[in-house]
């Protein structure tokens, strides 16, 4: 793992990620370097997968139609949407899962539940209710291996969780 601090401010997330790629080149660092690396923005702690699909949307390299962000926090919608209304919420570091969260990612977690209560609100289902859900590993489902807590929401929703036969 490697640390590198770098200052870019008020720049969209397409072009911080350029500027990422410019700086670590300049670095001498390649794209196999990428890996598993800790990135510090503005101050604000980013460990990245750059293989990640989710890290992908967070730069802005794969499309998605963003909900929300925050320092610790980006939403968007699901691809595949299984309710009205279906959002992931994402920490901006890479975690692969509960599983591997640490003691110092308290703040992290706690945004993401405060960014649900938010979206909730902004997209008028927190009265009527909402659940949220989060895949962990084989057994919990889990497909993409970045913390991801699923925004479920806009009708009554079944409860129908039970072994695969
Ligand atoms: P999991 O099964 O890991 O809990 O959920 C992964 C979710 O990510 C799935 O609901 C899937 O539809 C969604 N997903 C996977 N790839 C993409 C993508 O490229 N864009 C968006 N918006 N959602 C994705």
């Amino acid at each position: 793992m490697c640390l590198l601090r770098y200052s870019a401010k008020h720049y969209t997330p397409l072009y911080l990620h350029s500027c990422r790629i410019a700086f670590l080149a300049s670095a001498g660092i390649n794209s196999e370097h990428l890996l598993a690396m800790t990135i510090v923005i503005n101050d604000t702690l980013i460990k990245t997968n750059m293989d990640c699909i989710f890290d992908k949307i967070i730069a802005g390299e794969i499309p998605s139609k963003k909900v929300y962000e925050d320092n610790f926090v980006f939403a968007f919608y699901d691809i595949h949407p299984i309710a009205p209304v279906h959002v992931l919420i994402i920490p901006k570091k890479h975690i692969e899962s509960i599983n591997d969260l640490e003691e110092g990612d308290v703040e992290i977690v706690g945004n993401m539940f405060l960014a649900a209560k938010k979206i909730a609100f902004d997209l008028g289902i927190a009265e009527k209710g909402y659940k949220l859900l989060v895949r962990t590993g084989r057994d919990g489902g889990q497909e993409v291996p970045h913390i991801h807590m699923h925004l479920l929401g806009g009708a009554r929703l079944r409860e129908d969780i039970g072994p695969v036969k």
